[in-house]
């Protein structure tokens, strides 16, 4: 495979040539060790002047595969595969992090990942700052002479929020500090953070990148090559690395990627469309609107809109439980990025863990319903759509 090969060529064969057996699917290697030939070139292993394989905390040839494939689809030089896409936040943070260290996050960012900096790592004096990273003037201003990274998930659900990637960088990169991007909801195929000017992308591969809701997954993708070893050492010690069959699905999952986020993202822009005229709803948050107040900033970074949307209703909570239990092809459900429309009720679920008026700041009505879209047959979700909200 040719390096400028487009998207979809190496989604089905970046990091995925034959090995000596022929075998046209990357096996899995299940095995936790791997024998040295002789001693110096053990040796030579553990000193790292010999690429061959060690221990499977470390890396295997199925992780590599993998890691491989999505640095090419990121264009990063570098790609360390964990155990969850929590696994590959809890890298980062502790790869650019320490005692006396501040970061800067997006306020609206997958709840986790917030929780584990200002409760967990605070702990060890770790500062952070949470703000409305889409305005950069709360970046700017939450920058402290000790802030070594500036943490942004772009877009953020469940308003959709946009932040401007290649402004945040400039300003991290004046700063002193590294810019990482949590690119979960756009997967690769929408947006390449590293091509944008940030230091690190990640994911949690149990969305997109693996797509059939059967993983539970993360990769860490480095544009410098010497990151990217801090980053595999800091997965091997905290011991979150992917076990090499999760690596077999993931790869299976990602030769259908563009496939999939072109069906799904064409049944979200029809689903978009057709709740924005509805009268039963109030507002629409989904970056393919003109309405949505990043639509031209996401038309600039982002390949396309992607699958995920939000709709308040009018009727509020009530509103809302009635057309939770009334969808019957939509699943009730939470995460996204699956082939099946996946539906959830943020207030009270994803981010039900934040303050009320914290909530109520951030979009997050008791009306908002989150939609994740699949790739079923349009008519039948806008039929799905449509009897539900005749109960609500
Ligand atoms: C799901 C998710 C995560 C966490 O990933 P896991 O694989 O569940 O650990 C992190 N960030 C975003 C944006 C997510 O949607």
């Amino acid at each position: 495979m040719a390096q400028q090969s487009g998207p979809y060529t190496k989604m089905v064969h970046a990091g995925q040539e034959p090995d000596w057996t022929g075998a046209v699917t990357v096996p899995i290697y299940q095995t936790s060790t791997f024998a040295f030939p002789n001693a110096e070139i053990g040796a030579a292993r553990f000193a790292g002047q010999d690429q061959g394989f060690i221990y499977t905390r470390l890396n295997n040839p199925t992780l590599q595969a993998l890691e491989e494939c999505v640095a090419a689809l990121e264009h990063g030089s570098c790609a360390v595969a964990t155990a969850s896409g929590m696994g590959a936040v809890s890298t980062v943070y502790l790869t650019l992090l320490g005692q006396g260290l501040h970061m800067v996050g997006t306020a609206s960012c997958y709840g986790p990942s917030r929780v584990l900096a200002e409760k967990y790592l605070a702990r060890f004096g770790v500062e952070a700052s949470f703000v409305d990273t889409s305005d950069l003037d709360q970046v700017a201003r939450a920058l402290r002479p000790n802030t070594r990274l500036i943490y942004v998930e772009s877009p953020s659900n469940p308003a959709m929020t946009v932040t401007d990637l290649a402004a945040v960088a400039d300003l991290a990169h004046h700063h002193g500090a590294l810019l990482a991007v949590d690119n979960t909801f756009a997967s690769p195929y929408l947006q390449q953070p590293l091509n944008l000017g940030a230091d690190l992308s990640l994911h949690s591969v149990s969305k997109f990148l693996n797509g059939h809701a059967d993983v539970i997954g993360g990769i860490v993708i480095t544009r410098d090559p010497a990151l990217g070893v801090q980053i595999r050492s800091t997965m091997a010690m905290l011991g979150c690395n992917m076990d090499p069959h999760q690596a077999f699905l993931v790869l299976r999952g990602i030769k259908t990627l563009g496939l999939r986020v072109e069906r799904a993202q064409a049944n979200a822009m029809a689903i978009a469309q057709f709740l924005e005229n509805h009268p039963k709803v109030a507002r629409v948050f989904y970056v393919g609107l003109p309405s949505h107040p990043q639509y031209q900033l996401a038309k600039k970074q982002m390949a396309g809109p992607g699958c995920v949307l939000s709709f308040e209703l009018k009727g509020g909570l009530e509103a809302a439980r009635k057309l939770l239990n009334s969808v019957r092809l939509a699943t009730l459900v939470v995460s996204l990025g699956g082939v099946e429309t996946l539906i959830e009720h943020p207030a009270t679920m994803t981010h039900a863990s934040l303050p009320r008026e914290e909530r109520l700041a951030a979009g997050i009505t008791d009306g908002l319903i989150r939609l994740a879209v699949g790739i079923e047959d349009l008519e039948d979700l806008l039929a799905d759509l449509d009897q539900a909200l005749a109960h609500v």
